[in-house]
């Protein structure tokens, strides 16, 4: 699978926790929120555009109720993510 690493496409960042690549996206919402670069197959986060700010680009997204990222399989050519708060090995670290 190619070209859905959004580290290809936007600035990545590093994790404070793990030092993993990760990219801020924002939601719907106008949340900040880290994803893991590359695509996940069942991610329940989907890029929806690609918004700016003073800061340059960065992904727009959506994130997938779970009835709704369950039912639909991805369709052919689009991508899905995680955030990167599922995935960090540090993650115990970031509660409050
Ligand atoms: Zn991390």
């Amino acid at each position: 699978m190619t070209g859905g690493d959004l580290a290809d496409r936007f600035n990545a960042a590093e994790c404070r926790g793990c030092s993993q690549s990760i990219v801020w996206a924002r939601t719907d919402n106008d949340k900040s929120m880290p994803l893991d670069p590359l695509p996940v197959a069942g991610g329940n986060v989907k890029v929806t555009g690609v918004g700016r700010d003073d800061r340059g680009v960065h992904p727009r997204v959506r994130v997938l109720g779970k009835r709704e990222s369950e039912s639909l399989l991805d369709p052919p050519g689009e991508h899905r993510y995680v955030t990167h708060f599922v995935t960090c090995p540090k993650r115990k670290d970031f509660k409050r």
